[in-house]
């Protein structure tokens, strides 16, 4: 049988078909794809591991070898008696298909939908949900970092979304995201701020229903501010109150006036570029329930502080990421939030 032959059926597939069989030949010849699940579960037992061998579940040291499953050394520890291995608790754990990860990883890097990414891996549509927001919920658990210096911090507004909530009692169900009913900020809307310093360095969070107070913002910004920072915000009165209430010094943009920059350097240009960046993206999943709307910030602080390294950096970095702190996101838990 000469390769043609088989070739010549190819044009009656349905292009996911062909696709399908594409992936099929690339594993088949190029089965060191295979390898690297090894290869990762290595680097993600030595990244959670850094400080030496401790129960993912408790923290404890004391902590011995346990035997072999499935290949995997198995640990137990002695003073919670929960035993683990290196996958325990990392994404990679409880999935019958590690393998399947890593292209899920890649596929959501480049932005693809939840259904697109099913079919390649031939998952289940709410299997690809699961895994999303269990990287997106692994990627949070890591946290916002201290913003320093020059501060920027400016409100962005979503719309409030009970999307795959199974019965919306008080309004019709929208489809598709949807506009809110009246232009200007109201109830049915989210803000989220959005505050980030000139490193780069940014803190992006659900603050609240429309116009956020100075104790919400403290919510979001009190804790990361480093001494010493500076903030730039508009005129709003609430960041006024908030500038006050922590003694911290700040510029005031008066944007609705046509002043935008003040001497020379400060301004929420960054802040209002990103707010733009992060519409957009947004514009893809077509209204974003708002329960997973702090997961979705996440994940684009994720890929624009990313953007400087290779797709395969940014693939290797999030699994490491993920492993450090036992992520407990389960199916139920999903279900339950
Ligand atoms: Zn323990």
């Amino acid at each position: 049988m000469s390769w043609l032959h088989v070739y010549e059926d190819f044009d009656d597939l349905s292009e996911a078909e062909k696709i399908q069989l594409f992936e099929a030949i690339k594993d088949t010849l190029f089965p060191e794809q295979r390898l690297k699940v090894d290869k990762v579960a290595e680097e993600v037992r030595d990244s959670r591991f850094s400080s030496g061998l401790a129960c993912v579940h408790c923290g404890s040291k004391t902590v011995k070898r346990n035997g072999k499953y499935r290949s995997r050394q198995r640990y137990l520890c002695k003073d919670c008696g929960k035993t683990f291995n290196d996958l325990t608790s990392s994404p990679l754990a409880g999935t019958h298909y590690p393998d399947k990860w890593l292209k899920f990883i890649e596929y959501m890097l480049d932005g693809m939908t939840l259904p697109k990414i099913a079919n390649r891996l031939h998952i289940h549509v709410s299997t690809a949900f699961y895994w999303r927001h269990k990287v997106l919920y692994a990627l949070r658990s890591l946290g916002h970092d201290a913003l320093n210096g020059i501060v920027e911090s400016d409100e962005t507004f979503f719309l409030e979304s009970h999307k795959g909530r199974r019965r919306v009692t008080f309004r019709k169900p929208r489809k598709r995201g949807g506009v809110a009913k009246k232009r200007g900020i109201r109830k049915e809307q989210v803000c989220v701020l959005v505050a980030m310093d000139r490193n780069g360095d940014i803190v992006s969070q659900n603050a609240g229903n429309v116009r956020i107070t100075a104790v919400e913002i403290d919510a979001v910004l009190g804790t990361r501010l480093a001494p010493g920072s500076l903030l730039c915000k508009d005129s709003a009165k609430n960041y006024v109150a908030f500038a006050k209430m922590k003694g911290l010094h700040h510029e005031v943009i008066t944007v609705h006036k046509g002043v935008y920059v003040r001497k020379g350097i400060y301004h929420v240009q960054h802040v209002n570029a990103y707010h733009r960046r992060l519409k957009k993206w947004m514009e893809r999943f077509q209204g974003v329930a708002t329960k997973y709307l702090d997961n979705y910030l996440f994940w684009f602080r994720f890929l624009e502080r990313y953007k400087e390294i290779t797709p395969y950096e940014a693939k290797r970095s999030i699994l490491r990421n993920m492993s450090k702190r036992a992520c407990g996101v389960t199916v139920g838990y999903l279900r339950a939030v």
